[in-house]
This record gives C-alpha cells, structure tokens and sequence, in this order.
C-alpha cells in the first residue's frame, strides 16, 4: 500500500536489492525460526477462515481486524516473531484476498482467495522497526528475546535513511533480505540534463542485449558473449555434474538419502548462482546505456519490442507471464533504470526494423552475419545498430535524425564484467589459470610442471601416494 505523500515533493521511485547473510548456526536456526513462525501465523489465518467458511460466518479479511485477533492470541503465540513482523504476514493476507476478491468481482470467477500453506513466509519490516548499519542489520524479535544481530554480505546499495523496509526470504536455497529503498529521481545540473527531443533507438538482441543508436549519430553496442557463454558452460557444468552423480539417484520407490539429498541442495545451489550471475549481467547491460544516454544527453529511449506487443496493458495474467520472459525482463530492468534517471521509454513495433536500409528506408535482404548491406545506396554497418536507428524513427510523435554514418565510432561495451573469463575482475574458479596470452591480466603465472620444490616453498602439500601395503 503506497505511502501518502505531498504533491509539491520530489519524485521518487521504490527500488528493492537483495542482500545476502553471513550467518552463525544459531543465527541461522533463528531466522528459519522466525520464517517458520510466519509460515504458522498464514497457516493459521487460513485455517480461522476455512472454519468461519464452514460455519456460514463471513471470513476475516479486514488488515486491521486480523490485527485485533493477533493482538488477543497474546505475546509468544508464535515463537520469537515480534508483533510487526507478524503484521506484515496479516498485511500479505489481506491484500491477496481483496485483490482475489476484486478479481473476482470483476468476472474472474476462476481467481481463488489464498488457500495455500508454506512453510517458510517472508517476514517484512518497515522502517523505524530495525537497525541498519554498514554491515550490520539488527531485526526485531518478540519482547523478551534476546536482539537477533546479522551480519550481511555486502554494503546495502542505498543511502541508510532511504530504506524504507527490509524483508528476511528464503530463495534458492539460501537466506536473503530484501533491502526496499525510497530513491529521488535524478536531478542533474542546469546544461547536463538529459533533453526529451534527444532520441535514441534500442535494439534487442542476445548476442548484443542493446544496440542504440542516437538520432545524431552517436551509436552503442553492448555485447552479450560473456553471458551466453556463462549459459554454455553452465549447461556443461550441469550435463557433467549429472553424468556424475547419476549412479547415486535413488531408484524409483526408493527413499532418497541423505547423501542424495545433499547433491540435490549443492544442484540447486549451482544453479542460483548461474542464475544470479546473468541476472547481474542484464543490471550492468542496462545501466550501461542508461550512463551512455545520460552521458549523451538522451532523454527518450524507442524500445523496438521484438514482441510486437505496444505498450499496452495485456492483463495481470499476460503482463506476468511477459515479465517472467527474459527479453521482457531485458525491456523492463532498462524501463526501471531509466524512470530513475528522469528518462523517457516507448516501446515500439520493431518489425522489419533488421531488413530495413536506415538511410533509403529500402528493404535489404536479411543479413546472415553481424553487417547490413545495401544494394540500392551502398550503405554498409552493424545489422544491429543499423535496425536502433530505424527503431529511432518510429518514436512517437515523430523526430528528426540525420543519416547514419557508419564510419563513426561505435562505443562498444561488454555486459557481466564479473562472469568467468570477461575481464580482469575474478578467476573463473572452475578453470585453472590461462598459460598464456594473459598480457594485461592479473592473473598468476602457473607454476611450471613438476616444480615441486616451489610447490613445497609455497606451502603446498607434495603429493602423497599411497603405498600397496599402506593403510
Ligand atoms: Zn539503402
């Protein structure tokens, strides 16, 4: 539920991180008690409801009703869960079932009231209620326990009296808070503000997530090889780790041990990281040229939207299922970006934009490789670059861009500086350090084969091989 705020205030945005814990055993068995407490208080909620439901009673739904009931069951009810962070489990409650209710309202007979149980609830704290230092993250538990202090794992990214909630998860196998932050919109000095007659064209693609091109001729290409050859080895990380712990899969009917268990979880914990690594990726792509525009003074960014999808609401159903895509996801993280950096976005039709000549505007023939030529005017450039500048075009309301010369310079920029293998930035830990052409890395030398004495210098076990007779 949105906060009130004056109308004269300045713009803000809610923009939410994820944080990871650095977490003491005891530490942890607490915030897993507190998500499980949460989880008993829905349940619980759920099971008051579907009694009053069979009674003919009307079901409690009402924020502040569930609150009244919270307050009566007395202190403790639900372990070391303090009475806010239980209220926010009621606030999730009340606002699913009313917007079920809504929905239902309006004809959506097939939308159900919140009916399922789980184990674990995220339990969210809004400001005032906890304390954030650097690294430090103090949540509120029930009166009488002792202070739950975490330590987290990285800086939150945002200034300390921004934060408006933090809320402790349960994702991918791991535990998180969410960091909820109030950003201003950004305010730039008089002379370097971004200019709404300033356009340029973005084009999606995998192997470069954005092509822009600026109606001046300015042009941006970020490259996308890092993350699909993150994609690649991670497919190949996963078919060898399965080859390899086939022959421990239980059988069918069979009982999975707690051996098998633990290759599920490290699985599982392989495939968060991937995930989290190309989702870092798409982050920097877009900031990227969020920094271009803004550095070039670009103040509306055209969008060609390969799903030929306007920017039309579709649904709650529809937009979800867009969103979960990831070229959806591409548009949506550059949208948030942007809106934060006083921006405009529009997304446009972007059909036909890769076989048209940006300057006769004739169709070519599609281009196998990466450059565009034209028969009819002789122009020769990067496909993609070439398709944002036609994207420009189709901005709506109409602008003016001159010819594109291709012989300017392209600004190129690589997405996902931390994946294995992009930059300077971390060793992929999969692969051992390369033997050469590693001019300009910090990378250290491999040792030579067979130096073992230097193996022995440096503190390195020499290898040990086990005699026949030795046990
Ligand atoms: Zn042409």
């Amino acid at each position: 539920m949105p906060r009130r705020r004056d109308s004269g205030a300045p713009r803000v945005v809610c923009r939410t991180a994820r944080v990871g814990l650095r977490l003491t055993r005891a530490q942890r068995q607490r915030c897993f008690g507190l998500l499980r407490a949460a989880g008993d208080l829905w349940a619980c909620v759920l099971e008051y409801n579907s009694w009053r439901h069979r009674r003919q009673d009307r079901p409690v739904a009402g924020y502040q009703e569930l609150c009244r009931l919270l307050a009566a069951s007395g202190p403790g009810t639900f372990g070391e869960l303090d009475s806010t962070g239980a209220r926010s489990v009621l606030r999730r409650y009340s606002d699913a079932w009313f917007s079920a209710a809504a929905r239902r309202r309006a004809g959506h007979g097939e939308v159900r009231y919140p009916r399922r149980r789980r184990s674990l609830m995220p339990v969210r704290w809004y400001h005032g209620t906890f304390g954030l230092s650097e690294r430090r993250l103090r949540l509120p538990t029930s009166l009488g326990s002792p202070p739950l202090v975490v330590r987290l794992d990285r800086a939150v990214p945002y200034p300390r009296d921004a934060v408006r909630s933090v809320t402790l998860v349960f994702d991918q196998g791991r535990l998180w808070v969410e960091v909820t932050a109030e950003l201003p919109v950004a305010t730039y000095a008089a002379g370097q503000e971004p200019q709404r007659g300033r356009v340029a064209g973005v084009d999606l693609g995998i192997i470069h997530p954005y092509a822009v091109a600026a109606g001046d001729g300015q042009m941006l290409l970020v490259s996308g090889r890092a993350i699909r050859t993150e994609h690649r080895q991670h497919l190949a990380d996963t078919k060898g780790r399965r080859r390899a712990t086939a022959a421990r899969a239980p059988k069918r009917g069979q009982r999975g041990s707690r051996r098998w268990r633990k290759t599920r979880r490290r699985a599982r914990l392989m495939e968060g990281r991937h995930r989290r690594r190309v989702r870092q990726a798409g982050h920097e792509a877009a900031k990227t040229v969020i920094d271009w525009a803004v550095q070039h003074r670009v103040g509306t960014l055209t969008v060609g939207d390969p799903r030929g999808v306007l920017d039309l609401p579709a649904g709650r159903r529809h937009n979800l299922r867009l969103r979960q895509w990831q070229l959806g996801r591409a548009i949506a993280v550059l949208k948030d970006k942007a809106e934060l950096a006083g921006i405009t976005v529009y997304l446009v039709d972007e059909r036909g934009t890769s076989s048209t000549c940006p300057v006769c505007q004739r169709r070519v023939v599609k281009p196998r490789g990466r450059t565009m030529m034209c028969r009819s005017c002789g122009f020769v450039g990067h496909r993609d670059v070439a398709a944002a500048f036609t994207i420009a075009t189709r901005t709506p309301g109409g602008v003016t861009t001159t010819a594109p010369d291709m012989g300017a310079v392209i600004t190129h920029r690589r997405a996902g500086r931390h994946l294995p293998g992009a930059g300077l930035s971390r060793r992929d830990p999969r692969r051992p350090p390369a033997v050469s052409g590693s001019v300009g890395r910090l990378r250290p030398a491999p040792l030579p084969v067979g130096s073992r004495s230097l193996r022995q210098r440096l503190g390195e076990e020499p290898q040990h091989h086990r005699q026949p007779g030795e046990r």
